[in-house]
């Protein structure tokens, strides 16, 4: 998954990575039986506006009227958790945002490279960590349930803008 990651730091078409993200977002919804309401895909596109983490008030904020009416806020709620239940979205606990999944309906945990730079988020997978965090519960009969890591630094971008 590292060119996903790459993806994320140098300057790309990201409309490849929004229609990609709907149409997965559609597939998904078929597969699980659910709707994906005009509402719950205007959360999801905005979300994924880019690879920066979004917070719910930020959300509300940016979220343009739906069939010409503005969304409320239970209604964006609500829709952020329909996206989080079905794997579209995650949340950073660190600063209680979302962000969009490349790669939902996969089995995977979440590991987040979040640059303080430009402050994108991405996600890649690790599966040598994984093994490690789950064989260390399962050692200490720990019932692992959720996990998250976050790593926090700076993007290749930022790096070389930083670099002489
Ligand atoms: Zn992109
Ligand atoms: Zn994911
Ligand atoms: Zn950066």
């Amino acid at each position: 998954m590292l060119s996903n990651s790459r993806a994320a730091y140098r300057a790309h078409n990201h409309q490849r990575c929004i229609d990609a993200a709907m149409s997965r977002a559609h597939e998904r919804c078929a597969e699980r039986r659910a709707r994906l309401t005009p509402i719950r895909e205007a959360v999801l596109a905005l979300i994924w506006q880019s690879h920066r983490p979004l917070g719910a008030y930020a959300i509300a904020d940016k979220l343009p009227p739906v069939n010409g009416k503005k969304v409320q806020a239970p209604s964006i709620y609500r829709a952020i958790d329909f996206l989080l239940e079905l794997g579209l979205i995650h949340r950073l606990p660190s600063q209680n945002s979302y962000i969009g999944c490349p790669f939902p309906g996969n089995e995977h945990s979440d590991v987040f490279m979040v640059c303080r730079g430009c402050g994108s988020a991405a996600e890649v997978s690790a599966d040598a960590l994984n093994q490690i965090i789950a064989d260390t519960s399962q050692r200490s009969g720990f019932l692992l349930e959720s996990q998250c890591v976050e790593l926090t630094g700076l993007c290749l971008a930022c790096r070389d803008g930083e670099l002489p």
